[in-house]
C-alpha cells in the first residue's frame, strides 16, 4: 500500500503544529518545527486564514498523520465508524487506537508509531500468543500484547523501553515492561485520548459533505 515517505517533520510543518511522530527527538531542541513553524515550500510564510473545508481538510490529515494511517484506509475506518452504534466520533477514534503498530508504541516498545509498524511487519509481537505481523490488526479488549522471545534481546526495543519510562501512560493498556508484555484493557473514551490535537468532529463533517 502506498505510503507516505518523506520527511516526518515536514509534515508537522505543513500542519502547522507538532505531530510529535518521532519520539523523544520531538521533545528536544532538534525539532525543527521550533526553529520554523511555517509551512514549507516557496509559499510557506503566507499561510492565511482557513476556510470551513480548508479547516475539516486539515483536521482529517493531521489526525491521519499521527496514526500513520493512508486516506483510503482512514476512509473504510469513518465508514466503518458510521455504521457503528454511538458516537461516530468515539468510533473513529476506537478503531485506531485499537491498532497493534499503536498499542505497541503506546505500550513503550518502540519509540514513535512508525517504527511500531516497522516492527509490527517484521514479526516481533505477538498478540495472545500468535505472531501478529500486520500493522492494523485490531485489538479487542483483553488482548494480551507481548515482544517476541528472540526479539527481547533488540536494541531498537530495549532502547524505546528505556526511553519511554517517562512517557504518560494511558488509563486503557496496562504495560510490564520487565515482562515484555501488556494488556489492551478497554477502548478508551474520546475525552481521554489527550495527545490528539483534532477536533473529530471536523473529521465526522469533512466526509459529510
Ligand atoms: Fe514534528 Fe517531532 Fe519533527 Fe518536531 S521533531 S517537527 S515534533 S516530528
Amino acid at each position: 500500500m502506498a505510503r507516505y515517505t518523506g520527511p516526518d517533520c515536514r509534515l508537522c510543518r505543513r500542519e502547522g503544529m507538532k505531530l510529535y511522530l518521532k519520539g523523544e527527538r520531538c521533545f528536544t531542541d532538534h525539532c525543527p518545527f521550533d526553529r520554523r513553524s511555517y509551512a514549507p515550500g516557496d509559499h510557506g510564510r503566507q499561510r492565511g486564514k482557513l476556510s470551513q473545508y480548508g479547516t475539516q481538510l486539515r483536521a482529517k490529515q493531521v489526525m491521519k498523520r499521527i496514526y500513520g494511517i493512508v486516506e483510503r484506509q482512514f476512509e473504510r475506518y469513518f465508514e466503518k465508524a458510521l455504521r457503528m452504534s454511538g458516537d461516530t466520533r468515539e468510533n473513529l477514534v476506537r478503531l485506531v487506537e485499537s491498532r497493534v503498530d499503536n498499542i505497541v508504541y503506546r505500550m513503550g516498545f518502540a519509540i514513535n508509531r512508525k517504527q511500531a509498524r516497522q516492527l509490527v511487519t517484521h514479526g516481533h509481537f505477538l498478540v495472545n500468543g500468535m505472531k501478529i505481523d500486520v500493522p492494523s490488526y485490531r485489538l479487542k479488549p483483553g488482548d494480551i500484547v507481548e515482544v517476541g522471545e528472540k526479539s527481547r534481546s533488540m536494541n531498537v526495543i530495549k532502547q524505546a523501553i528505556e526511553t519511554s519510562k517517562d512517557r504518560t501512560k494511558v488509563p486503557w493498556i496496562e504495560v510490564d515492561a520487565d515482562s515484555y508484555k501488556g494488556t489492551f484493557v478497554r477502548f478508551p473514551n474520546l475525552e481521554e485520548v489527550t495527545d490528539l490535537p483534532v477536533d473529530v468532529q471536523a473529521i465526522v463533517e469533512f466526509y459529510s459533505r
